[in-house]
């Protein structure tokens, strides 16, 4: 059986960690974005041995694992380099999708979902059978990161500044969970989308099953 592939998106601080975590409790094995690009850039990796080429060995931390905030710190304000750690590190992410989607196989779970941040930006949309855009207007994003991570307004501002414009997001996502309302509104959201994966996955297997 191939789970179907859920992709969750949407901005900074609209809630795609709040969906995730919904959806990990009904079952379904949840992949998170830190985990994803965490794993893409470990020492052994190809990504990990073209970023200390390129940004050299002071991105290491003294364990010999990349410094990620350091690493962030140097691209926000070199596009170049922004471009190159892309370049080194979108086919890496992508390996780990696969290996993740396999495992999933392997468990025989009806579905996997993956949350990815910067889902349209690296085109990374097309891999999945639903893209799930959790949708939270700028003003309301700004005040959920300044308090989840005590930045202050322009710091939460300038991280959204270079994500895709939501509306355009908005368009090309199959669903769009909108998580601007309480928490049970989302809850009520999360558990309608969660029956249509599982008619989905069951398709799938009707599909299979008259296949032989
Ligand atoms: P993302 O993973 O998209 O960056 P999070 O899921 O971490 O966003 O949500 C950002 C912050 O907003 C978190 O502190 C979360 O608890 C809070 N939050 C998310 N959804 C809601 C909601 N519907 N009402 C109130 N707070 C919310």
């Amino acid at each position: 059986m191939v789970p179907v592939k859920i992709a969750v998106t949407g901005g900074i601080g609209s809630g795609k960690s709040v969906v995730c975590r919904m959806l990990a409790e009904k079952g379904l094995p949840v992949v998170s974005a830190d985990e994803l690009s965490r794993r893409a850039v470990e020492p052994g990796t190809a990504a990990y041995g073209q970023i200390v080429e390129y940004f050299g060995e002071s991105i290491l931390l003294p364990d010999g694992n990349i410094d990620r905030p350091a690493l962030r710190n140097v691209i926000r304000s070199d596009g170049k380099a922004k471009k190159a750690l892309e370049r080194f590190v979108h086919p890496e992410v992508f390996r780990q999708m696969e290996k993740r989607l396999e495992d999933a196989v392997q468990k025989e779970a009806p579905a996997v979902v993956m949350e990815v941040p910067l889902l349209f930006e690296s085109g990374m949309e097309k891999w999945f059978d639903c893209v799930v855009l959790v949708f939270t207007p700028e003003e309301s994003r700004i005040r959920r990161v300044m308090e989840r991570d005590g930045v202050s307004r322009e710091e939460a501002g300038s991280m959204m500044k270079i994500q895709m414009p939501e509306e355009i997001k908005r368009k090309q996502a199959h669903r769009v969970i909108d998580n601007d309302g309480p928490m049970e509104e989302t809850r009520r959201s999360v558990d309608r989308l969660h029956n249509r994966i599982m008619e989905k996955a069951g398709a799938n297997i009707r599909k299979k099953n008259e296949k032989g």
